[in-house]
């Protein structure tokens, strides 16, 4: 259950807007996605993208210096995390991520190692990076949840 599923190039920002609308049609909450790869690398341009897919029209910043975003869109709650700048993995415990995890929450974080084991674990884990001046993607589930949206999205290799 840990192998790739699918790898997807994703050349422009319309590409990242198509699969994380591929995305918001198939995820049901509650559903965690850590979101890997350097800065850079999109992260942020992808969990956006999925938030207005869902419906939700205003403005989406980087959660990197508030460590944390909160969105209610297309039934979910979304909570966008970004852990760049954390410096003790405990200060997780003051977001009191069980709490505010609920049934009808998809989770996502960026930097999810420098949550060390503060944070639930994955369904679903996207690598963003690039190689040979192309941007992709790769999608490995961790959960029968995560396995069945990786079946439902697709890859283009
Ligand atoms: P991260 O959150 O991983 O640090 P961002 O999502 O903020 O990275 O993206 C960094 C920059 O790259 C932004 O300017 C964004 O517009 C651009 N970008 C992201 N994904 C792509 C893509 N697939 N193709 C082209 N530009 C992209
Ligand atoms: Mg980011």
């Amino acid at each position: 259950m840990t192998g790739i599923a699918w790898l997807r190039d994703v050349h422009d920002e319309q590409a990242v807007a198509d699969l994380a609308s591929e995305f918001a049609s198939q995820v049901s909450a509650p559903l965690v996605i850590y979101l890997q790869g350097d800065l850079g690398a999109g992260k942020t341009t992808f969990a956006r993208a999925y938030i207005h897919a869902l419906g939700f029209s205003g403005y989406v910043k980087s959660p990197s210096y508030g460590l944390l975003e909160t969105y209610r869109a297309g039934g979910q709650d979304i909570l966008h995390l970004d852990l760049y700048r954390i410096e003790d993995p405990e200060e997780l415990e003051y977001l009191a991520l069980r709490d505010l995890y609920g049934a009808n929450t998809v989770l996502m974080v960026e930097w999810p190692d420098r949550g060390k084991n503060h944070l639930p674990k994955p369904d679903l884990v996207l690598e963003f990076g690039e190689k040979d001046e192309t941007r992709f993607v790769i999608c490995r589930p961790f959960s029968e949840q995560g396995e069945q949206v990786a079946e439902n999205t697709s890859g283009n290799t």
